[in-house]
């Protein structure tokens, strides 16, 4: 029988539900990657670095496939997107913040704007992949 324990992590999320943030310089990019960092706080997904899946990390890239993941793209270019699809990764949850009603340059990685991409990461992270 699996050990319960061992799939918790140190920040208390369950490590069998990661997120992935574009982290892109951009508000939009500035908002998807302090999402990913709140999730990770309060426990709801373990968030890795999606520079791992970039440089071609295989162990990581296996590890990740098994995984319920979330990737939060800030705008529709999809950087998260690609670079796990480029490691034939398919099985995911996507999330792009400019989908949300917000303009790449216009929308600062503010409370309010943060808060409402964060909502809509916890609806998703609900459903089935
Ligand atoms: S998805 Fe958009 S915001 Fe994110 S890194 Fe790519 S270009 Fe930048």
């Amino acid at each position: 029988m699996e050990n319960r324990k061992e799939n918790i992590c140190s920040c208390g999320a369950d490590k069998n539900k990661i997120v992935f943030s574009c982290s892109g310089a951009s508000d939009v990019g500035m908002i998807s990657d302090l999402v990913a960092r709140r999730l990770l706080a309060e426990g709801k997904r373990k968030m890795n670095c999606m520079s791992v899946v970039g440089a071609d990390i295989k162990k990581s890239i296996e590890k990740f496939k098994t995984k319920d993941v979330l990737v939060i793209d800030g705008c529709p270019v999809s950087c998260g997107k690609r670079i796990l699809e480029n490691h034939n990764s398919k099985n995911y949850k996507h999330l792009v913040v400019t989908e949300q009603g917000f303009k790449k340059g216009k929308s600062p990685a503010d409370t309010n704007n943060t808060q409402k991409v964060y909502d809509e990461a916890i609806k998703m992270s609900s459903k089935e992949s």
